[in-house]
């Protein structure tokens, strides 16, 4: 097994996990099979207990791990199996450490970063690559010169000394700024966070260059140079015109193939073959009519608070053809204006997920708003929740209805714990979470979508729907579309009567590639695409 590390340098957010993402996908296209895993220097255990605000969305692997929002990236990119290994954070390795200390496997020594510390980090790297693959990737998460990375670089290092520097491949990605005032682009935080790697005992094989304008062959020079790579080595990575899914294509068009090639001990002349993925861009380069579809939501600001959301909906645009224009809406503005204000004009609104009292009344009053006004709705997880609160206040004539999530003792909780939720004081890992079975209903729209009987999806929430009021809502007119088989709680929920009102307890967008769209989030656009149809052909009527 080959090992690729990727590192980051300059300043964070550089597009890391895209860049790793993208190569593993070349690496697939030349016909090889690859893991790849995230390793982040912050202290929490994983991310499932920050602020969306903090850290963007959490994204949940098939064995139920809160983790990274890149792994997203690597799922929607590649076929790797993701798992609970795929994700180690400094306060995860700690947490083994400490564990083992305790029970007293260091049987009386000093516990120290080096070698303890490392050693978990090179355990967990063999853990993530996993067995079987033929390269294995890891990216190094935060910045070159962070304190918090040191023990990651240095058990990296140790690593490709373990495992002889030719089956080792270090890939820096770099950033080179550019100076309006001077309209020059710059090297020197780059050669300098190269220096910091060296110090380290690094030295990158190849350095990919974010850049903003095309690189010229004089910086090329420079920065092979300074920072100890060798010319064809430097490669630049420009800002995409129009899709993510345009870098795996654009790092082969600067010979990012022939290094991995080269670098690997490939066969000569091993090519990548981008049938599919070709063509998929070429659709999203030449979309045909436009959609408006609004997402209402409580981390709105945020883009990287509903990263899957919006790349499942991208992905469900391409199959029909659609260029959609999203409408971001916070969803407490819901409350504090005339949605049909808010949300006129718009061709199907989709209700994320969320947590916490704020924002609720608003998914409940974009639920009611799709109802009334049949524009397609798809709700997750609280969206999900929020819609059947608001079917049962105005169609059950359960006015009181709510969740028990911040109304503890709610005369009406038609969202409430389990009762194996009932007893968990800690918030880490505790939620249900991962993939679970659903049973979908036969002639449900659901169903019709999936085209199958029983789908896995996976899952992160406390609160259900209390099965109480299973009969009272299905007898108002609720279709209960998706069951868990195991542990009989409600998965899927739709209206028979609507053009396309679905709510899922389960997060679809964590499965959508773009060769593989989602069926619900290609069902709403495609209901979305014939609702903008049918408006046009009354305006033309009047
Ligand atoms: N807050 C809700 C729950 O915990 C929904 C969670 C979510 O949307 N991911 O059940």
């Amino acid at each position: 097994m080959k090992h690729i590390f990727i590192t980051g340098g300059v300043v964070s957010s550089l597009g890391k996990g895209l860049t790793s993402a993208a190569i593993g996908l070349i690496l697939e296209r030349m016909g090889l099979t690859v893991s790849i895993q995230k390793l982040d220097p912050y202290i929490n255990v994983d991310p499932g207990t920050m602020s969306p605000y903090q850290h963007g969305e959490v994204y949940v692997t098939v064995d139920g791990a809160e983790t990274d929002l890149d792994l997203g990236h690597y799922e929607r990119f590649t076929h790797a199996r993701l798992t609970k290994h795929s994700n180690y954070t400094t306060g995860k390795i700690y947490n083994e450490v400490i564990q083992k200390e305790r029970r007293g496997d260091y049987l009386g020594r000093t516990v120290q970063v080096i070698p303890h510390i490392t050693n978990a980090i090179k355990e967990a790297i063999e853990r993530g690559a996993g067995k079987g693959c033929d390269v294995a990737l890891t990216e190094i998460g935060g910045t070159v010169g962070d304190i918090e990375s040191l023990p990651f670089l240095e058990a990296i290092r140790q690593f490709s000394l373990d495992k002889g520097k030719s089956n080792c491949l270090f890939i820096h990605l770099t950033l080179l700024p550019y100076l309006r005032a001077s309209g020059e682009m710059k090297t020197k935080p780059s050669q300098q966070s190269v220096g910091k790697l060296r110090e380290i005992g690094i030295t990158p094989d190849i350095l990919v260059c974010r850049t903003e304008h095309p690189m010229t062959d004089e910086m090329r020079d420079k920065l092979s140079l300074f920072c100890n790579v060798e010319k064809k080595a430097v490669i630049e990575e420009k800002d995409v015109d129009f899709s993510i899914y345009e870098v795996p294509i654009n790092l082969v068009r600067e010979g990012m193939d022939e290094l991995l090639v080269r670098f690997l001990g490939l066969a000569e002349g091993t090519q990548a073959d981008f049938t599919g993925w070709l063509e998929m861009l070429e659709a999203v380069r030449n979309p045909g009519k436009e959609c408006e579809i609004a997402v209402v939501g409580k981390y709105i600001q945020l883009d990287d608070a509903y990263k899957s959301h919006y790349e499942a909906l991208a992905h469900g645009a391409i199959p029909h053809g659609v260029k959609l224009k999203l409408r971001k809406i916070a969803a407490e503005a819901l409350v504090e204006q005339d949605p049909a204000l808010l949300l006129a004009g718009v061709d199907g609104i989709l209700v994320p997920g969320g947590f916490g009292e704020r924002g609720f009344e608003g998914k409940v009053l974009a639920s009611r708003y799709a109802r009334e006004h049949r524009i397609p709705f798809l709700g997750v997880c609280y969206g999900m929740q929020a819609a059947v609160v608001d079917f049962a206040r105005h169609i059950a004539f359960i006015p009181s209805a709510t969740t028990t999530e911040f109304h503890k003792n709610a005369e009406n909780p038609l969202i409430d714990l389990m009762e194996e939720q009932k007893q968990i004081k800690n918030l880490g890992g505790t939620m249900r979470l991962g993939a679970f079975p659903c049973a979908l209903k036969e002639g449900t729209r659901t169903r019709e979508l999936y085209g199958v009987d029983l789908v896995q999806e996976r899952h992160r929430h406390r609160y259900e729907f209390n099965n109480k009021y299973r009969d009272q809502l299905t007898k108002a007119g609720l279709v209960l579309s998706g069951i868990n088989p195991d542990l009989d709680l409600v998965e899927a929920i739709e209206l028979p009567d609507h053009p396309f009102f679905i709510g899922v307890q389960y997060h679809p967008e964590f499965q959508s590639k773009p060769l593989e769209p989602h069926p619900l989030f290609q069902g709403l656009v495609g209901a979305a695409l014939k609702h903008r149809n049918a408006v046009e052909t009354a305006e033309v009527k009047t």
